[in-house]
């Protein structure tokens, strides 16, 4: 099964990304009947509001960050997508097949045009019309995502049908990949999705020292604070069942839910446990996180190798594209 993802370059990697969708990068890499392909989704964050002086780095330390999870070279390809222009091209040619009422009805675009008020660029309006392009492009069957990205990624699929119908099929319909834990809420407004715009203390990143994870938990908000606030209890349970790693951390998560249930929970006992879990989670990431820092090189040749490999496929996809609408003479 050839699969596809991407995450964009805005921030650090927080734990909400992680459990909503890049576990399941690396568990679907170690099946050998999978061909997994992972991008750096920089064109699609130049849709929100950012530094042109930061980006180039965010790119690197994104590559750093998956490369520290265990992500490629051996078990999938690495690649930045603004490198592969088939992307934009196809996403052209999908721009004269998705209509204005579809994209107008998307979740997503409605929520950040919300937040970045003062610009709601045509590329956040036209965001799905690409994201289509990045999975198509590669004919890719299956796609892990978050919660947030399953309204795209039907589009995606409304869009591979109507090609197929009006000029003949080549596209599959991607379905998407879920894992246990699709939405991961913020710590300090457990209602709204942890995401970078709700502030440094709303999430975890990856890149957190124990003591800082340590900070944030403690002043995550649980449900103690009355009852428009009980999901936070639901929440940080959560993220401590999606840690747990042996079957003694099982058994504790067991009765911290029991205890949860039962009104009876102790957040002074469950919070201090719940970070060291965190970070003792990502202990292995951080040693390799130096390591790689260290070789950027390395690094940047990863990248390039990526390129070479997506731009075989997507260069072929495109023609046959083209071929299909008519446009080779
Ligand atoms: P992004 O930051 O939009 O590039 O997200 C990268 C991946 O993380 C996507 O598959 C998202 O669906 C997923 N994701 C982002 N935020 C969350 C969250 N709070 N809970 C679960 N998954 C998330």
């Amino acid at each position: 099964m050839r699969i596809i993802s991407g995450a964009k370059p805005s921030g650090k990697l927080h734990i909400g990304n992680y459990l909503g969708s890049i576990k399941n990068w690396v568990k679907l890499q170690e099946d050998p009947k999978n061909e997994c392909w992972f991008f750096i989704a920089d064109y699609h964050s130049i849709t929100e509001d950012y530094d042109p002086k930061q980006k180039s780095k965010e790119i690197f330390d994104m590559a750093l960050d998956l490369l520290a999870l265990g992500l490629g070279p051996k078990k999938s390809v690495l690649f930045q997508q603004s490198r592969i222009n088939e992307h934009a091209n196809l996403g052209w040619i999908f721009n004269t097949i998705v209509r204005m009422s579809e994209l107008e009805r998307m979740t997503q675009y409605k929520d950040k045009a919300l937040v970045q008020k003062q610009n709601v660029n045509v590329g956040l309006f036209d965001y799905p019309a690409l994201m289509a392009a990045d999975i198509l492009i590669y004919k890719a069957e299956a796609v892990p995502v978050g919660e947030d990205q399953l309204q795209h990624l039907e589009l995606t699929r409304d869009i591979a049908r109507r090609f197929n119908e009006k000029f003949g099929k080549i596209f599959p319909e991607p379905k998407s990949i879920l894992t246990e834990t699709p939405r991961i809420m913020s710590l300090t407004d457990p209602l709204k999705k942890m995401s970078k715009s709700g502030g440094e203390k709303s999430y975890i990143a990856l890149s957190d020292s124990p003591e800082i994870i340590r900070e944030k938990i403690k002043i995550a908000v649980s449900d103690a604070g009355g009852k428009d606030k009980r999901d936070g209890g639901d929440n940080l349970l959560s993220i401590f069942n999606a840690f747990t790693q042996t079957k003694e951390e099982k058994t504790e998560y067991l009765s911290y839910k029991k205890d949860h249930e039962a009104g009876k929970l102790r957040y002074a006992g469950l919070k201090p446990r719940l970070a060291e879990l965190i970070a003792d989670y990502f202990a292995d990431y951080r040693k390799k996180h130096i390591e790689f820092s260290k070789n950027p090189d390395y690094v940047k040749k990863v990248l390039a190798e990526g390129a070479e490999k997506a731009l075989a496929i997507a260069e072929k996809t495109l023609k046959e594209v083209k071929q299909k609408i008519g446009l080779i003479i």
